[in-house]
């Protein structure tokens, strides 16, 4: 028996893939499935700046384990192809020609558009607001609905006889000696388990695991802005110095800026008096002109699942057996490669070597 803790992207990944193994399966979370990060995120599939090469590379697995994902399922409605369309403000333009024509040399899918291939493939844009930077489409970029994934995960995992258990925190991780047993849970129950796999995010580090068995945190905040659904036909992600831009469905866009300044916490409540608001939403009418005098229809607060050094936690952890921990940012392009190659990892008895620079243990010495 195998117990998931968590339901949002990670742990569905994984616990569907174990459970496609036919494997006993429980996930477990405190909340509603993937109402953690997984429901607050900007959800680029792409591996763009994502140094160094092995984390590059983890995440170009991810962006091919959501293509042959989608091949698996009859419909795949979380998925949002199209594309990135980038440029870069920087005074160096050849910085950002070398860092595109890197990324082709080792495969990834790009090639540079001019004015009148922006047009053609995103109406909406004003190129006069993107002067003389050079412009690179991304073809195989996307984005995802998070929940709409996890929903579809969990709901393949059930019919495999996955049990799923919302609204049910885990309160104790149970132990003998340095072998992990099972979890105790809110309402005073206690589940037996061979492997207890902690997909718990940004609350990897929370005082209900023992700290043996915590992931050092470092989560950072970031605000997301949603408009009225508004008449534009923005079909992809567009990522300008600026501001970022994507579709969010029904005609809404999300729009955000990765280095906003703004001292956030998981408990800000965000204001839409906030000068950052407003300069997001002049950013993006001036991207998209279409936007003018759309203001912002609702506002959230992401927190991000960023173990202290930035780089995933997957793996088991020293000195204990029966735990595992699949803990990381980017997490949206990662999860279906995470869930595949943890279930490798935990049913096969195999170390994969896409995931030797990223395990847990390296916090532990
Ligand atoms: C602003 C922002 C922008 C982002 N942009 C991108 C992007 O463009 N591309 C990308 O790939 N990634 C992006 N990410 C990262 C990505 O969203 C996350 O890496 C991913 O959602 C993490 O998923 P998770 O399943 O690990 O965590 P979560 O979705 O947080 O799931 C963890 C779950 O664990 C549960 N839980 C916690 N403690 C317990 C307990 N004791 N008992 C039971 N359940 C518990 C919680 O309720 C929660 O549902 C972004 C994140 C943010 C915040």
């Amino acid at each position: 028996m195998y117990i998931v803790i968590g339901a949002g992207i990670i742990g569905a990944s994984i616990a569907y893939e174990l459970a496609r193994a036919g494997t006993a399966v429980t996930v477990i979370d405190a909340g509603r499935i993937g109402g953690g990060t997984s429901s607050a995120s900007f959800a680029w599939v792409n591996s763009h700046n994502k140094a160094p090469r092995a984390y590059h590379e983890l995440n170009v697995a991810g962006m091919r384990a959501h293509a042959e994902l989608r091949n698996r399922f009859e419909q795949s409605p979380w998925w949002h192809g199209g594309g990135t369309i980038e440029w870069e403000g920087s005074t160096d333009p050849g910085r950002y020609r070398q860092k595109v024509a890197l990324l082709q040399s080792s495969g990834y899918a790009a090639q540079w558009l001019d004015a009148a291939q922006v047009r053609e493939l995103e109406p909406d844009i004003d190129t006069g607001a993107i002067g003389d930077a050079p412009v690179a489409f991304f073809p195989d970029d996307g984005w995802v609905d998070p929940v709409v994934y996890s929903q579809a995960l969990l709901a393949a995992a059930r019919q495999h006889g996955a049990r799923i258990l919302p609204h049910l925190g885990v309160t104790a991780i149970r132990r003998q000696g340095t072998q992990v047993t099972g979890v105790t849970t809110a309402d005073g129950g206690t589940l037996d388990a061979d492997v207890v796999i902690n997909c718990t995010g940004r609350w990897a580090d929370q005082a209900a695991f023992p700290p043996a068995l915590q992931i050092p945190m470092a989560p950072s905040a970031g605000l997301m802005l949603f408009t009225p659904p508004v008449a534009s036909s923005v079909q992809r992600v567009i990522f300008s110095p600026q501001v970022h831009i994507r579709p969010d469905g029904a005609g809404r866009l999300l729009i955000c800026r990765n280095d906003l300044d703004l001292a956030l916490t998981a408990d800000t409540i965000p204001d839409p008096r906030w000068p950052q608001v407003a300069a997001l939403l002049q950013a993006a009418a001036i991207v998209l002109p279409v936007l003018r005098g759309v203001p912002a229809e609702a506002l959230r607060i992401g927190v991000r699942a960023i173990p202290a050094d930035q780089f995933p936690a997957i793996g088991a952890l020293p000195d204990t057996s029966g735990y595992y921990a699949a803990v990381t940012h980017s997490g949206v392009t990662l999860a279906p490669f995470i869930g595949a190659a943890v279930a490798d990892e935990i049913l096969n008895g195999v170390s994969r070597p896409e995931l030797t620079d990223f395990r847990p243990g390296r916090f532990f010495h």
